[in-house]
Order: structure tokens, then sequence, then C-alpha cells
């Protein structure tokens, strides 16, 4: 079995279900006592955030490569960046330690189209919805159609994202909120939502959506699984 690297604590509320998640699917799939074999660098999200709110990205950049480096010399195989945002710098981690990524847009996209479908919703932060690095990733790497929520929406769900939910706050006006935006999408002609965001899942699930959800966190994992236990 391979060692995964979990790059996490952005927040570690949603790092509590990737760390939960993986063993659960190591004991499923090898049974008996077996976990996963796992190295963890879980960062305090609180100056990382607040230089993420500054746009001082290279503050950002400076705190995830250090952990990066920190699952690298714990024996990491592979990287799984726990959380949809920093993937932003998703090369740069493979560039300065040497550690392959395990890209939560590939996991995610791969699933989408392999269930033959092409125009999806997406919800997450704000940059998430809206750079490149993401949702230009769906359209150019994986030929997805991305519908995003209008400004004013995309406003309240990345709020929602860093006052509530990483915070471990779960609001049922807030859960209203996205399902009226999921609602939207429906009728944009969304076939599925990307929850892409690591924490969305706390707060929405297939039990309340009209649409059905692709949940970046549980995709992730399972392709962490996938990689962690296959020959070579
Ligand atoms: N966990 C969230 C995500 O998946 C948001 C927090 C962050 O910016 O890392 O994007």
């Amino acid at each position: 079995m391979k060692t995964i690297g979990i790059l996490g604590g952005m927040s570690w509320e949603s790092t509590l279900l990737y760390y939960k998640w993986l063993n659960e699917g190591v004991r499923e799939r090898l049974g008996g006592l077996n976990s996963a074999r796992i190295v963890m660098h879980s960062v305090n999200f609180h100056p990382v955030e607040e230089a993420m709110a500054a746009g001082d990205w290279e503050t950002v950049a400076s705190h995830l490569v250090d952990g990066a480096h920190s699952v690298r010399k714990g024996g990491a195989d592979f990287l799984v960046i726990a959380t949809n945002t920093m993937h932003k710098f998703a090369e740069r981690l493979e560039a300065e330690t040497g550690v392959p990524v395990l890209h939560i847009v590939d996991a995610t996209a791969e699933y989408a189209k392999a269930m033959g479908m092409h125009t999806v919703g997406l919800l997450g932060t704000a940059f998430t919805m809206e750079q490149d690095f993401y949702k230009g990733r769906l359209e150019q790497k994986h030929g997805l159609k991305v519908l995003t929520p209008d400004t004013s929406d995309r406003s309240l769900v990345h709020k929602v994202i860093f006052k509530e939910l990483c915070c471990g706050q779960v609001c049922t006006n807030s859960r209203e909120e996205y399902i009226r935006i999921i609602n939207g999408m429906e009728q944009q002609g969304a076939q599925a939502v990307i929850l892409g965001c690591t924490e969305i899942c706390i707060l929405v699930d297939s039990g309340c959506s009209p649409l059905p959800l692709l949940d970046t966190t549980h995709l992730h994992v399972q392709a962490a699984l996938n990689r962690a236990l296959s020959e070579g």
C-alpha cells in the first residue's frame, strides 16, 4: 500500500472527513485491521485565510510549500491537497517537492465524464468558481460546460464557506439558499452540481438537492484509495 500525503487544515472540518473516509475505504477494501498509510500536515488556517483575503498569495504559497515538504519528508508517495481552492498551487507544490499531486479537478471531472455528463454547475469559493486553475481546467482539459452562479450568489456561496462551514456551523437558511442556487442551475441545463469546496458536503447532500451532486471530498478520497491500493 502506498503512503498518502495529506496537506490539510483548510479547513480541518473537511480534513477530518478525508482522514475518516480514507481509513474506512481501506477497511472496506482490505478488511481486518487494515487502515490507510497516511502522513498529514495540517496548517493553522487563520493566517492562511488572512493572507488569501488580503490577496497575498505568496504568503499563502509559502505556508503550503512548507507543509508539502513536511509531507514529503514523512515519506508520502503522492500528495492530496485537501481543499479545492489550494489547487491554485498544485503545479508549484509538485515542482518544488517532486511529490506527484492527485488533482481534485481531474478526479471529479473523470467521474462526471464516466457518468455521461457534459454540463455541470460549480459551487465553491470565489477563487474556485472564477479562476482558470479550477473552472478553466474543467472546461479546457476536460471539455465540460461549467455553469456558475451570478455575482451576488457567488459572493453568498463564498461567504457561507468561510464564515460558517469552515467554522463548523451549519445554518438552515444557508442550506435553503444553496438549494435555491442549485435549482437555478438545473433550470439553466446543469445535469449535476460539483460541490467544489471540501466543506459543502457538510451543508447539502443528495437528500435535499434537486440535482445529483458531485462531492469533490468524496471523489478525491475515492481516487486516493484507488491510487494507494494500486500496483506500481
Ligand atoms: N476547503 C475549501 C475548498 O475546498 C475552502 C477553504 C480554502 O480556501 O482552502 O476550497
